[in-house]
């Protein structure tokens, strides 16, 4: 599995992760298949996914704890955890609340990676800059970073942290290019933070004229559509978290791992 270096940080992470958004519920919890999903996410780390990435709001907090049965069978050091606050608990009583319940779930004493999830539209950029430092500071945390920052709300992020923003979390596909036609891309790789592809395969849902191009370079390189869609992101230095549940769909993930494209099929795909 490649690795791509989170931010400027000594870290290193697969570049592709694993995402758990709908694993136990989305805005709320569903219990019905904790063990598929613990299965999914052990079946991640074995071949090489070892960076998780969950939040608070995921499944109302289900899907941290069914990140924490997963890590209860694990060592902590084998694996790479990101979690998210949401936006409306960025003040400092109402976030260490959140930080120490997000951890009692994840049953562990520290994340690795704590992002803002979206930016509060109640408390100012500064103020929840301050919060995530304070959190830091408490050792709850590796590192901090960001998740749907524009480079306005980056920059001021950056300029007020006292510790690195090591990475901004957004929505990054062959599908869907905003992060690119806005900037952020090039202003993140410019001040060394790392783009986290969220939604890398655009849940699934690509263009007849982008599945096709997919489709061209796939059977050249006896790869599958999701595989060359990943590889987009990878050969451009960006990191990315697609979610499964599914074996079969882990096995396909994890052998994006290590393929990169030439600056031919780059050109045909499009930059
Ligand atoms: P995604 O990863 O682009 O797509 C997930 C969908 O693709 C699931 O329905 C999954 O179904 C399917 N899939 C995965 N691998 C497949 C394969 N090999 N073949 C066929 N289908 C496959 O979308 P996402 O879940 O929105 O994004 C990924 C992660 O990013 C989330 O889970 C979450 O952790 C994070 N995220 C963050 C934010 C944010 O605001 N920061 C927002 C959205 C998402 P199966 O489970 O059946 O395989």
């Amino acid at each position: 599995m490649r690795k791509i270096q989170l931010g400027n940080t000594r870290v290193h992470l697969p570049a592709i992760g694993l995402g758990t958004w709908g694993m136990g519920g989305k805005f709320q919890a569903d219990l019905s298949e904790d063990e598929k999903h613990v299965r999914a996410i052990l079946k991640a780390v074995e071949l090489g996914m070892t960076h998780i990435d969950t939040a608070e709001f995921y499944g109302q907090g289900h899907t941290e704890e069914i990140v924490g049965k997963a890590l209860s069978h694990l060592n902590r050091e084998e694996v790479f955890i990101t979690s998210k606050i949401w936006p409306t608990h960025l003040n400092y009583k109402d976030a260490l609340n959140s930080v120490k319940s997000t951890l009692r779930r994840l049953r562990t004493d520290h994340l690795d990676l704590y992002l803002i999830h979206w930016p509060s539209y109640e408390v100012s950029t500064e103020r929840s800059i301050d919060v995530m430092n304070a959190i830091l500071d408490k050792g709850y945390t590796r590192y901090i970073g960001v998740s749907n920052f524009s480079v306005s709300e980056l920059e001021t992020a950056l300029m007020h942290s006292k510790a690195p923003i090591v990475c901004n979390q957004v929505k990054c596909s062959i599908e869907d290019r905003s992060a690119f036609e806005s900037g952020l891309v090039e202003y993140c790789k410019s001040h060394n933070v790392s783009i986290v592809a969220y939604s890398p395969l655009n849940r699934m849902e690509f263009s007849v004229e982008v599945k096709e191009k997919l489709e061209r370079i796939a059977s050249k390189r006896k790869a599958t559509v999701v595989q060359i869609a990943l590889a987009w992101l990878t050969t451009q230095g960006i990191l990315s978290i697609p979610k499964s549940s599914e074996e079969s769909h882990i096995i396909e993930l994890s052998q994006a791992g290590d393929l990169i494209l030439n600056n031919e099929e780059m050109d045909f795909l499009g930059r």
